[in-house]
């Protein structure tokens, strides 16, 4: 692939390093490509160290702690971070120019020759990422994992072949993008839909319609797996151009992936399938149940069978900060789900236990409705403990729908730290102790795995 993708001696700017990859991965692709690169972001050096180590020694003339506008109104192509916002003056100087827009995302779609597997939703992208190829690992099938899960694949493209499979993640942004060259996945994914991002996209709709760029472009011969449990996916099937299968965690199914006893059921084309094993599955809760069953779809739609499904689906513990299981302490048993930075992910983890919760919640407010949050935390907490900046907007919703019962007990310490022990204390034997948040790390740590981190520390010094 070296030199074969027309960006020699291209002058391209690079906008958006970032720490997760994606900017870190074009930028090498195109530098290798024989471009000469600029690379811009308002962060400077200092925070941005991680990833300039990663692209050391590469021909890249960095322009950080700002942007400047020649690099976007006297260039060939400029590739933007699906994390910049589109109304950016800089974006709108290469538009007034009539200069190219791409995106990483879009690059690999353009030149990746092996059928993708694309996955989004707005909780359990990662989970269901990793699960698919997981399940696909066990085949035969060379497989590849990528996008926003934090890997690029660019820097890939020679080693896979037609023959392979690639299974990436996709976020809102990025299918936004991907409509600009009308290209979709062979075998589109959507876990579920709720409100996220809102503060970026603006409304409903607008999400919903970048959401959408995953079926946008696909063909009669592609496949769209969808999650029947979720009201607004089940609106979907008039708009899908692919091959429409369903799976539900509740329900049976004429066709598609579904539940019956111990197994699940894959029902395709004809060929009806039983998985056992579903009382050894090790995740928690009937959101990971659909996890599991949109990636044993997406998986067998791209050649796993039986005995591959079973036996990653049997085994999978799931994924760091996703209602991962830290100890058990005295009986109590302690759980990090700090990657919960959505009200409905952290229903989600209340809802999966059995046990009386004690719920460490709250953080950074991005605008979301908590209604529903504190309506679970009523009908599943024991005690809810909240820190941080929707401490009180929480704490007083809670109050309203909890009216004159006792519990959920409220509190809200000043420090995690204080929120932890005060959970110590008020567990009993049996009961859970779960830190998932329903709300983004920022005003009071780097990020979600700095919270987590900090939590199953805690736990482990008890
Ligand atoms: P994403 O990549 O979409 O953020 P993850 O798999 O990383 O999703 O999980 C993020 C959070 O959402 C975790 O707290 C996890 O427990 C919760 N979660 C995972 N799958 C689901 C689902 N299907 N529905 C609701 N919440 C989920």
């Amino acid at each position: 692939m070296h030199n074969q993708c027309g960006f020699k001696d291209k002058r391209i700017t690079v906008m958006g390093l970032g720490l997760f990859g994606g900017g870190v991965g074009v930028a090498r692709f195109l530098a290798n490509q024989g471009a000469c690169v600029t690379v811009t972001d308002l962060k400077g050096a200092t925070e941005l160290a991680p990833s300039m180590k990663q692209l050391e020694g590469l021909p890249i003339s960095f322009k950080l702690g700002g942007h400047c506008e020649s690099d976007f109104a006297d260039a060939d192509m400029v590739v933007i971070n699906p994390a910049v916002p589109r109304n950016s003056k800089f974006i709108q100087i290469a538009q007034n120019n009539d200069i190219p827009l791409n995106t990483e995302m879009n690059l690999f779609f353009q030149f990746c020759p092996a059928p993708i597997i694309g996955i989004t939703g707005s909780n359990g992208k990662s989970t269901t990422t990793t699960l698919t190829t997981r399940i696909l690992e066990q085949t035969r099938r060379k497989t590849w994992m990528g996008g926003n899960i934090g890997k690029s694949l660019l820097n890939s493209l020679d080693e896979i072949k037609p023959d392979s499979i690639v299974v990436v993640e996709l976020s809102s942004f990025q299918l936004a993008e991907l409509r600009n060259i009308k290209k979709s996945p062979h075998i589109s994914v959507l876990t579920n839909l709720s409100p996220n991002h809102l503060d970026r996209h603006g409304d409903m709709d607008d999400y919903i319609h970048a959401k959408k760029g995953i079926i946008a472009h696909q063909t009669s011969s592609d496949y769209t797996v969808l999650n029947y449990d979720d009201p607004e996916l089940r609106r979907w099937e008039g708009e899908c151009q692919g091959h429409v299968l369903w799976y539900s965690a509740r329900r049976p199914l004429r066709e598609g992936v579904f539940i019956k006893g111990n197994s699940m059921v894959i029902a395709i084309d004809g060929v009806s399938t039983d998985v056992p094993g579903l009382s050894e599955v090790k995740l928690p809760g009937v959101h990971n149940l659909q996890n599991i069953f949109a990636a044993s779809c997406a998986a067998y739609l791209a050649g796993a069978r039986r005995q591959h499904i079973e036996k990653e689906i049997t085994s999978f513990t799931g994924l760091e900060h996703r209602l991962e299981f830290v100890r058990e302490v005295g009986g109590v048993r302690y759980f990090n789900d700090s990657k919960a930075t959505t009200p409905e992910s952290a229903i989600a983890a209340i809802s999966a236990f059995q046990s009386p919760v004690i719920l460490i919640a709250g953080g950074s407010d991005k605008g979301s409705s908590f209604e529903a949050f504190a309506e679970a935390c009523v009908k599943h907490a024991r005690s809810v403990i909240l820190i941080g900046k929707t401490a009180q907007k929480i704490k007083g919703l809670i109050q309203g729908k909890k009216d004159t019962r006792e519990t959920p007990a409220i509190s809200t310490p000043e420090t995690f730290k204080d929120a932890f022990m005060q959970a110590y204390r008020t567990a009993q034997a049996g009961e859970v102790v779960l830190l998932s948040p329903a709300c983004a790390s920022y005003d009071m740590f780097t990020n979600y795995e700095d919270r987590g981190r900090q939590f199953k520390e805690m736990a482990m010094a008890l």
